[in-house]
């Protein structure tokens, strides 16, 4: 287990010499210690990405292909090691983060060969004997602050097309899940020095110095709302740019044409993957009524056939919450709802069968109303709220009531219905019938307090790059429209 820092190709500790500790959410016990970074750490990694910058920015593409290529090779080689750190340090299902591994590896290999496309382009001359092409330009050093929920996914999904596009990367990720991160110095080792470095510790003594930093060019977030928004007052006071990935209160609409238990199936695992701790979990289902009795009968049954386990064993569906406090945070907001007068259905409680870990029961909610905090804020948290709504048009108004505009999802059979909630929901990602299925080659986001900037695609490679206007004019000749003034204009030829 590597449990240093890595910075400009080396294994270092802290200069503070401070360590902090790393838990396992399901049995509490502390599984590393790690090095709790501070500002002049940030800026040793930070020099050292400027530095490599110089370089890495004209590396050929063919050059940059195979060493991205590589990486996806060695995590894949890896796999499985990288799968059993996440699930001891995050609380996802073994299944889970296999399954991350991979998706991290496909992103790799994905901006490995766009990585070298679409450059820029060329554009028709104002004047003869010219030529205008746009290049798309790195930034120089990209800050790339992570959450603990998909550790690497989320790292993958900045540090593939940042370097596809020619940046350096400081790597800080969170401090729940930090063993995952460092893990992936022997996967980026065989990079020129410097290309990334991985720091670690926590928010205000780690991350912040990254985005304050004046190396720093571009400041790469994925994280909650509260602390997006301070990140982008700090850099804007630098008129840095930032690239934010914040929360989401995604709805989930079922029309009354659907199978139900298909749909139930797809609705469980919409709100109770990762135990909800996914930023596009649904958190807010709104159902037509003519199928609501059932679907909300099959949340039920579905919740409380749920298999609650250590992550690492087989035969589990659903781990812990990553922190007590997390914990805490959920058992509140229920608590409240309930009080305003939302009915628990099933669950709502921690699972009495387990002594240690930060274990919660799936929950289902009815009777729960558009005013609740439980509906209008982000829970992150195994919990199903269940609105009952008379028809389409206001799933699609409820849908839109909210802050954020991170994801959405549909199921319906009536292309009418998909296509019409699909055109006025506010949201980067509308999903019809499969919530939660990304793609490499699209781009994900959110709109409002979910963020701004994309991820994936092209549209993700060109939020690592600038556009930079040549324009060459390749006869060298005395301009009528220069000094001393003795033409009518305009500028035409
Ligand atoms: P968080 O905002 O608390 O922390 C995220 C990262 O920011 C951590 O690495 C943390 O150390 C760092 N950080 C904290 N304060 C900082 C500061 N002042 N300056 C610089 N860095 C700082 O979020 P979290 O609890 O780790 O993650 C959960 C949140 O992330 C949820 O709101 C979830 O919706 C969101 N999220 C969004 C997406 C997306 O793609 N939109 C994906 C996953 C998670």
């Amino acid at each position: 287990m590597l449990t240093q820092m890595w910075i400009n190709g080396e294994f270092v500790n802290s200069s503070s010499q401070q360590r902090f500790d790393v838990i396992n959410p399901a049995t509490e016990e502390v599984i590393a210690t790690v090095p709790r970074g501070n500002a002049a750490d940030a800026e040793k990694a930070v020099a050292a990405a400027n530095a490599a910058f110089k370089c890495w920015r004209k590396l050929g593409s063919l050059d940059v292909k195979d060493m991205l290529r590589e990486v996806a090779h060695k995590l894949r080689a890896k796999s499985e090691d990288f799968a059993t750190l996440m699930t001891m340090e995050g609380g996802k299902p073994l299944i889970e983060n296999r399954d991350e591994v991979e998706w991290v590896a496909s992103c790799f290999e994905y901006y490995s060969e766009i990585g070298r496309d679409q450059k820029g382009r060329v554009v028709a001359p104002v004047f003869e004997h010219q030529l205008s092409y746009i290049s798309k330009e790195p930034y120089g050093t990209v800050a790339a602050i992570v959450p603990w929920n998909y550790p690497l996914l989320l790292l993958g999904w900045k540090v593939a097309p940042a370097l596809a596009a020619g940046n350096t990367v400081v790597i800080k990720p969170s401090e729940y899940t930090p063993l995952s991160t460092l893990a992936l110095a022997q996967i980026f080792d065989h990079l020129p020095k410097g290309v990334v470095s991985i720091v670690t510790g926590f928010g205000k003594e780690c991350g912040e110095p990254l985005v304050t930093s004046k190396g720093t060019d571009l400041i790469a977030f994925t994280g909650s709302v509260d602390t997006g928004r301070h990140i982008a007052v700090l850099a804007a006071q630098q008129l840095k740019k930032t690239h934010l990935e914040l929360g989401g209160n995604d709805p989930f609409i079922v029309c009354d044409d659907v199978d139900v238990d298909i749909t139930v199936a797809a609705g469980a695992w919409a709100a109770f993957l990762n135990a909800g701790q996914v930023c596009t979990s649904a958190e807010r289902f709104y159902v037509l009524e003519p199928i609501a009795k059932k679907f909300i009968e099959g949340m039920v049954e579905t919740s409380k056939k749920l298999r609650l386990g250590n992550p690492m064993g087989p035969d589990v569906d659903m781990g812990p919450l990553v922190r007590e406090v997390q914990r805490q945070k959920v058992e509140a907001k229920v608590a409240r709802a309930k009080q305003q007068g939302a009915k628990i259905l099933s669950g709502g409680k921690r699972p009495p069968q387990f002594s240690k870990g930060y274990f919660y029961e799936p929950t289902v909610i009815t009777e729960v109303t558009p005013e609740m905090e439980l509906m209008r804020s982000e829970t992150f948290g195994p919990v199903a709220p269940i609105q009952v709504v008379k028809d389409i048009n206001e799933a699609i108004e409820l849908a839109n009531n909210s802050e954020y505009g991170l994801g959405a999802s549909i199921f319906t059979n009536d292309l009418e219905k998909a296509l019409t909630a699909a055109e006025n929901i506010k949201a980067g990602t509308f999903w019809i019938n499969d919530p939660l299925t990304d793609n490499d080659a699209a781009p994900f986001g959110g709109m409002r307090a979910s963020g701004h900037g994309r991820e994936l695609g092209i549209e993700g490679l060109d939020e690592f790059r600038e556009p930079k206007h040549v324009l060459i004019d390749y006869k060298i000749e005395r301009k009528k429209y220069w000094f001393p003034y003795n033409w009518s204009g305009p500028r035409k030829t």
